[in-house]
């Protein structure tokens, strides 16, 4: 399309030169509908469509509709932001997102609104499958009595005069060379383009109201204390109608009474008796599922490791399932009667009394160590 052959824009959307720009985006997004070409009868809805796109992304812009006003098409050749003629539909959507809101997706001009964070707290044992919990939370929403808009129900409402009806002004800041224009939302209509004689009685005109709200949150087995869920869209509403934010959904595991999780696996400690130590027994022991019973060989040492196999968590990527590791801790008794310890003379009688052997080494390396000592 070469600059001569197009259309004015104002005949394209069948407005006035002195359109409000409340009635440039109706009469957009009545030509958007009717030449949809996903939905248009008409022959030839696709350039139709693409025409009122580009017709609306210069009238919808102070700027750009200032330059179109004095210098007509030539004024915006090399600034247009888009090609439209190479564009398919739903490109076109993706940039006018925000007059349509999430229906269309895609991130308009107008900043989406805030995220929003939670938390849900889960035991160990729900980390061992998948879970569903309902989570309540409070949101800035939309005010069931304006409607968001702000406005006392049937009071005047008018052309915004700050920003003139846009929504957003442009501000300049730095200096000399280094000026920079910055488009943000116009802070005496929060981007709504109106203003209103009489503020909504319920919000006082902010348009918002706290709203609880409970959603349910998948979280899936494997999960790590720390890592979060994105509930995509439960956040609060943005300015201007654009996109929700999200709602981030932390986790905290609470503490097991006597696992402790190391990755997969899950750790336990089981104190014994020397007794049980030496001769073997067979003991309970907690698991995630309740208990287990566990055969603690003969002559186990203290702080020796059995393992329980997949007895632990599963992998949150892959679903391989973890270890529970009992670790042995072996009592010696405090106190002995009368009868225990003729029982355990008669016993040590039976043994080298002088060192046993595994102590021997350590005895005769500390004798060279400490003789050591005298040398330095
Ligand atoms: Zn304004
Ligand atoms: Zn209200």
């Amino acid at each position: 399309m070469t600059v001569a052959q197009k259309r004015d824009y104002y005949d394209v959307l069948g407005v006035g030169k002195g359109a409000a720009p409340d009635e440039i985006k109706r009469a957009y997004r009545k030509a958007a509908m009717k030449y949809h070409p996903d939905r248009s009868e008409v022959a030839d809805a696709e350039s139709k469509f693409k025409e009122a796109a580009e017709a609306y992304e210069i009238l919808s812009d102070p700027q750009k509709r200032g330059k179109y006003d004095r210098f007509g098409h030539a004024g915006l050749s090399g600034t247009a932001g888009h090609d439209f003629s190479r564009m398919r539909p739903d490109d076109i959507f993706s940039i006018f997102g925000d007059l349509f809101g999430s229906a269309f997706g895609g991130g308009g001009r107008v900043s989406r609104g805030r995220d929003l964070q939670t938390e849900v707290v889960l035991s160990l044992k729900d980390v061992g499958k998948d879970t569903e919990h309902s989570i309540e939370f409070e949101r800035e929403d939309f005010c069931d009595r304006c409607a968001g808009k702000g406005a006392e129900p049937g009071s005047d409402v008018r052309s915004c005069d700050t920003c003139g009806g846009y929504g957003q002004v442009e501000r300049t800041s730095g200096m000399g060379f280094f000026n920079t224009r910055v488009v943000t939302v116009c802070p005496e209509c929060r981007g709504n383009g109106s203003t209103f004689s009489k503020a909504c009685k319920s919000c006082h005109g902010r348009g918002r109201s706290p709203k609880r709200r409970v959603v349910t949150v998948k979280i899936p087995a494997g999960v790590h204390d720390g890592q979060g869920v994105r509930l995509r869209g439960e956040g609060e509403p943005g300015e201007n109608g654009s996109e929700r934010g999200d709602l981030h959904c932390y986790v905290r595991i609470k503490a097991h009474p006597y696992l402790e999780r190391h990755s997969n696996d899950l750790v336990c400690d089981i104190p014994i008796s020397f007794t049980q130590a030496a001769l073997g027994a067979n003991v309970e022991v907690p698991t995630l599922g309740g208990k287990a019973e566990v055969t603690i060989p003969a002559g186990i040492q203290h702080g020796e490791l059995l393992r329980l196999s997949k007895q632990g968590l599963p992998d949150l990527r892959t679903g391989r399932v973890g270890d529970q590791v009992v670790r042995v801790l072996i009592e010696i008794p405090r106190r002995l009667n009368e009868r225990q310890r003729d029982i355990l003379r008669d016993f040590a009688e039976t043994e080298d009394k002088r060192v046993l052997p595994e102590s021997k080494g350590f005895y005769e390396k500390l004798k060279d160590f400490l003789a050591g000592i005298g040398e330095d």
